[in-house]
C-alpha cells in the first residue's frame, strides 16, 4: 500500500521581510451541486440558458410560495460529505440568512449555519509524490445562490437574472491548516477531483461552478503549534478573506501578495483590521471591499418555512455502499497493482475517465507499458489538439492493441509510434493496419543478415573502426533499422551486427 503519512513540508518563510512570518490560511469553498433541478423548487439549473427562463415562483419570491426540498441535493450533499470521510448530521435544519441585494429577490438566503448536514472531514492534499498534507474540513452545509446583476449592458439601467437564484450549492470550510500559497491551490485541485470523481460538482471554475473564499492570516514561527496544541484562535494573526476567487493561479498570486501587505503592516508597527478584500489580477493586488465593523447583521433564524431535515442511517450506508473508487485509494491501487511510480499513478488518476481508460488498456498488457503509452504519446496527442480523454479518438482497445502488437514483437517501438498515429488521425485496427501496410518487424534474421552483410562490404572503413573500438557498432544497427525502414527487430540485429563483425 501507498504510505500516505503526512510528511508534512516545512512552512513556508517569507522572504524578504525583516522577520520571519507563517502563513496561515483556511478556505471556504463553493461548490455548486450537480442536480438537474435547484435545491427549492423544479426550475433547471441549466448553464447559458436566456435569462429569467429557468425561475420558478418560489425563486423570484412571489407572495405565498414555499420552499420544497429537493432531495437529489440532499443526497449529493451526504456523498460529498462521505467523500470526504466526514460526519454525516442525520439532523439538520435551514436558517435564514437576511440581507437585501437586487439579485435576491427574498431578501434573505436559506443556508445552514447552526446545524449543517456535514461535519468534520478530511482532505488529503498532495504537495509532491510522497509528500502529502491532511487539511481538516470543518463543516459542509447546503444553501442557495443569488441571482446575477448585470451593470454592463445598458449605460443607464441594470438588468437582473435569476437563472442562478435558488441553485443549490455546498460551503465546504476547511480548518486554517493550509500553510502556504502552493498549498491552498493544491487543496482545491484535490477537492475538485473528489468532488468529480462522486459526481457531486462538475467543478467548473469558469463557469463558476467552484468558487473559493481565501482566508489568509499570518504569524511568526511557532505561533500556529500552539494554535494547533490547543485549537485557540488568538494564536493566529488576524485574517482578511480573499472573496469569490476562481482560478487556481490567481489563488496563488493573491494570497502571495495578501501576505506581503499583511507583514509589512506589521513590521511597521501596525495592525491588521479583519475585512473582506478583493483580487484584482490586472493589477495583481487585492483591495478592501468592506471591514468587519461594516458588516451585515444578517439576523440569522431558523427557516419557519422548513421543517428541520431528519435522515436516516440506513440511507446514508446505502450511499456510502454505492461510491465510487476515490483518487487516494486508485492511486494507490495503481502503485500496487501495475507497479506504476507514485507520479505515473497521480497522473493516470487525476480524472476518473483517464483512469479508466488507463485500466482498459492494461488489460492483458504490461501495466508500466500502458502507463507510458497513455501518459507520454495518447496525452501528448490530446494536448497537441487540446482534446480531452472524452473526445479521443482513438479506443482503449485500439491502443491495447498496439501495445500488443509491441509485447508479441510484431512492431518495434518506433514503428509503433507511426502505428499510432495511423490509429489516431485514420481509425482502425491496428493488427490490420500492420498486415496491410507491412509494418511488421523483421525477425527473419535471413533477411537482417543480407541486410548487415550488404553494409558491412559497403563500408570497410567503418568496419575497421567498430572492430577497434566495439561502441562503434551502433551504427551499423542504425544503418540496417534505416535499410529496414525501422522494421528490423532491434535485438536481432544488434546480435548478427556483433556476430558479422567478430565482436
Ligand atoms: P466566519 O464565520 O466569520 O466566516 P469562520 O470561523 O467560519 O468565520 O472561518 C472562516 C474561515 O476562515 C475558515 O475556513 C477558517 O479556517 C478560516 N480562518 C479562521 N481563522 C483564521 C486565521 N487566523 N487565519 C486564516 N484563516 C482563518
Ligand atoms: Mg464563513
Amino acid at each position: 500500500m501507498l504510505d500516505l503519512t503526512y510528511t508534512a513540508p516545512a512552512p513556508k518563510v517569507i522572504a524578504g521581510a525583516k522577520h520571519d512570518w507563517e502563513l496561515v490560511i483556511g478556505l471556504e469553498v463553493h461548490a455548486q451541486v450537480a442536480s438537474k433541478a435547484k435545491l427549492f423548487s423544479g426550475a433547471s439549473t441549466k448553464f447559458g440558458a436566456e435569462p429569467n427562463s429557468n425561475v420558478a415562483f418560489v425563486d423570484a419570491a412571489m407572495p405565498g410560495m414555499l420552499p420544497v426540498i429537493n432531495e437529489y441535493c440532499i443526497e449529493q450533499a451526504v456523498r460529498t460529505g462521505l467523500g470526504l470521510k466526514a460526519d454525516i448530521n442525520l439532523y439538520s435544519a435551514f436558517d435564514r440568512k437576511n440581507y437585501f441585494y437586487p439579485d435576491l429577490p427574498q431578501g434573505y438566503q436559506i443556508s445552514q449555519l447552526y446545524h449543517p448536514i456535514v461535519g468534520e472531514g478530511e482532505i488529503i492534499v498532495d504537495m509532491a509524490p510522497g509528500v502529502a498534507r491532511r487539511v481538516r474540513v470543518e463543516r459542509i452545509h447546503l444553501e442557495q445562490d443569488a441571482g446575477k446583476s448585470i451593470h454592463d449592458m445598458d449605460p443607464n439601467m441594470s438588468f437582473v437574472d435569476l437563472n442562478r437564484t435558488g441553485v443549490a450549492l455546498m460551503e465546504i470550510v476547511s480548518r486554517p491548516d493550509i500553510r502556504g500559497a502552493d498549498e491552498a491551490a493544491a487543496y482545491v485541485v484535490k477537492l475538485r477531483q473528489i468532488l468529480r470523481y462522486l459526481g457531486t460538482c462538475d467543478g467548473n471554475m469558469q463557469n463558476g461552478n467552484l468558487r473559493a473564499d481565501v482566508n489568509v492570516s499570518v504569524c511568526r514561527p511557532g505561533q500556529y503549534e500552539k494554535y494547533q496544541e490547543t485549537q485557540d484562535f488568538s494564536h493566529l494573526g488576524t485574517r482578511c478573506e480573499l472573496k469569490n476567487m476562481n482560478s487556481m493561479r490567481f489563488i496563488q498570486l493573491a494570497i502571495d501578495f495578501e501576505a506581503r501587505r499583511q507583514i509589512a503592516i506589521l513590521e511597521d508597527g501596525g495592525s491588521i483590521i479583519q475585512e473582506t478584500r478583493l483580487y484584482d489580477p490586472d493589477k495583481n493586488e487585492t483591495r478592501s471591499m468592506r471591514s468587519k465593523e461594516e458588516a451585515h447583521d444578517y439576523r440569522y433564524f431558523p427557516c419557519p418555512d422548513l421543517l428541520p431535515l431528519e435522515i436516516e442511517q440506513e440511507w446514508v450506508d446505502a450511499i456510502k455502499a454505492s461510491l465510487p473508487e476515490l483518487p487516494d485509494e486508485k492511486k494507490a491501487r495503481f502503485v500496487t497493482d501495475f507497479g506504476l511510480s507514485e507520479y505515473d499513478a497521480s497522473v493516470l488518476t487525476a480524472e476518473a475517465e483517464s483512469a479508466a481508460y488507463f485500466e482498459d488498456v492494461a488489460k492483458g498488457n504490461d501495466g508500466k507499458l500502458a502507463a507510458n503509452w497513455v501518459i507520454n504519446e495518447l496525452f501528448g496527442r490530446l494536448k497537441k489538439d487540446d482534446k480531452g480523454i472524452s473526445d479521443c479518438p482513438v479506443s482503449p482497445a485500439q491502443l491495447g492493441g498496439i501495445i500488443a502488437l509491441i509485447t508479441k514483437g510484431d512492431i518495434s517501438g518506433k514503428i509503433a509510434k507511426d502505428l499510432f498515429e495511423i490509429v489516431y488521425t485514420e481509425g482502425g485496427t491496428p493488427a490490420e493496419i500492420v498486415e496491410a501496410r507491412g509494418m511488421k518487424q523483421v525477425t527473419d534474421t535471413g533477411a537482417i543478415e543480407t541486410a548487415v552483410d550488404q553494409i558491412i562490404a559497403a563500408n570497410p572503413d567503418q568496419v575497421d573502426k567498430a572492430r577497434q573500438n566495439p561502441k562503434l557498432a551502433g551504427w551499423f544497427v542504425g544503418q540496417v533499422m534505416k535499410a529496414t525502414g525501422g522494421k528490423a527487430n532491434p535485438a536481432a540485429v544488434n546480435a548478427i551486427v556483433a556476430d558479422k563483425l567478430g565482436l
